[in-house]
This record gives structure tokens, sequence and C-alpha cells, in this order.
């Protein structure tokens, strides 16, 4: 971190940033099981210190609008094709995000890097993709158990986050960052609050080598395990600007309890 970004970052400190806690439900939900869960979280979102969204699987984007609409939850999806329209099978466009009202699109999920083989790069052209519509993206990052272990924790990050800062240039500011560290995801596991600032910190400074002002106000969500009962730790920490939830985003109570730790 350089001696000027630190003393800014010292000087404003996360004051300038409103936690986002973030659900990403992934591959869950029914229309009838939505509507309860859409219901709770609005009928409990009154006088938070926090921001909300909920990202839904894509056949439900209509469903949340619907739900959500005239309140100050968010709504967003948790992917975004890298095309605008075409001969792309089973894809979805940021204008259709749009067309439902998104102000979310989550990209570069470990899930879709793992399992459907994401790149860097693609990872990259779907933040600038969503940008360009107006839409926010939600970058994940984050290190598997192996390359914790290997010490390539921040090597990892630093690359992921390269690409993206790289294509996005001086977009930064429009931008948002989850780690989630892969080993932490939906395992019960969580990263200690030190563990995540440690990680959160180094991606900041990334950030500052961009752009100093960008980097005070982007928001790092920590995502893994976060529940009820160690959210309030995760998000003292400076650098830990909220959470993209999964399991705990399915219960409205939780979601919420976790919101209130904000
Ligand atoms: C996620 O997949 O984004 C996530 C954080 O999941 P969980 O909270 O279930 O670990």
């Amino acid at each position: 971190m350089s001696r000027r970004f630190a003393l800014h970052h010292y000087l404003i400190g996360n004051s300038m940033r409103r936690k986002l806690i973030a659900g990403n439900w992934k591959m869950n939900g029914s229309l009838a099981g939505n509507a309860t869960l859409l219901e709770g979280i609005r009928a409990g979102a009154a006088n938070l210190n926090a921001d909300l969204a909920v990202c839904v699987p894509a056949p439900y984007l209509a469903q949340a609008q619907a739900a959500l609409a005239g309140s100050a939850i968010a709504w967003g999806a948790q992917d975004v094709s890298v095309h605008e329209s075409g001969a792309y099978t089973g894809e979805v466009s940021v204008s259709m995000l749009k067309d439902f009202g998104c102000r979310y699109a989550i990209v570069g999920h470990s899930e879709r890097r793992s399992y459907h083989g994401e790149s860097d790069e693609l990872v990259a052209q779907k933040a600038v993709r969503a940008l360009a519509a107006g839409l926010v993206p939600i970058v994940c990052v984050g290190e598997t158990l192996q390359e914790r272990e290997n010490g390539q924790t921040d090597a990892v990050v630093a690359r992921q986050l390269k690409a993206v800062l790289d294509a996005v240039s001086a977009q930064v500011a429009g931008i948002i960052i989850a780690y989630e560290p892969v080993w932490a995801i939906g395992t019960g596991k969580t990263a200690t609050p030190a563990m995540a600032q440690q990680v959160h910190e180094l991606i900041r400074a990334n950030l500052a080598q961009r752009d100093a002002s960008a980097a005070a106000t982007v928001n790092i969500l920590y995502g893994g395990s976060m529940k009820p009962d160690n959210a309030k730790e995760l998000l003292a920490m400076a650098d830990i600007d909220g959470g993209l939830i999964g399991g705990a985003a399915l219960k409205a109570a939780d979601f919420l309890a976790i919101a209130q730790a904000a």
C-alpha cells in the first residue's frame, strides 16, 4: 500500500462505504418458496444500516422485480453473457437483465469458474459488458484450499483482479468485488476476520494502484459461509464492506440477521 493511499484510507476509513448484503440464491427456489422469502425480506428491511440485494436464478427475475418494486431492496442475476444477442443458446444478455430491472450481476463466481471453465479474461469481459449496460458487476475472486496451502492466495487473487482491472480501466469505481475463498463456500468453514481482512486489504491496495479515490469507495464483500453468528465480527473489519451470502440468504430471518449485524 502506498503511503499516500494508506493515509487517505486511514482518514476516510470505511465511513464512505455503506455496507451491502447481497444474497446469492444459486440454483435454489420455486415460485411459492420465493414468494415467502421475498415477502419476509421486504417486511424486515426497514431501518437497516446496510443495503440489501438478492441475486436470483434468471427465471425468477420477473418475480423478484414484482415482489421488490418500490422497496429499497435491489435484485440481480448470478451471471451474464459476454455477448449482446444472437446464437448463444442458454445465455442471458445484459439488456435482458436490464429489462427486468436488475441492478447487479454476479460475475466470476467460483462455481462458474470451476464448473463452466470461465477464465479470468472471460470474467473480465463480463464485467465490462455489465458496466457498459449500467449494471453493477459483483466480481468474485478467491483461492482454492490447495492454493491457500501452497501460499498462493495473494498471487491468485491479484491475478484474478488484474484481469478485471485491466479490462474495466477507468471504470473501477463502478464495480463491486467479492472475496470468496473457495474453501469457505458452502462448507461451513469461514475465513477468520483477520484472514479475510488481510485479503480485502490487498484487494483495496490493488484498486488504489489504479485509482486511489475509487479504492476508497468500492465495496469489497466477503463471501464464504457468512451467517448470523459470524457476520458481526467479519463486518467489523476495516475493509469488509458487506457480504455475499449463499446458504444463509435462503432464510429471510438469517439474511436479515446478517444485515442487522452490519
Ligand atoms: C457463495 O456461493 O457466494 C457463498 C458465499 O455461499 P455460502 O454463503 O453458502 O458459503
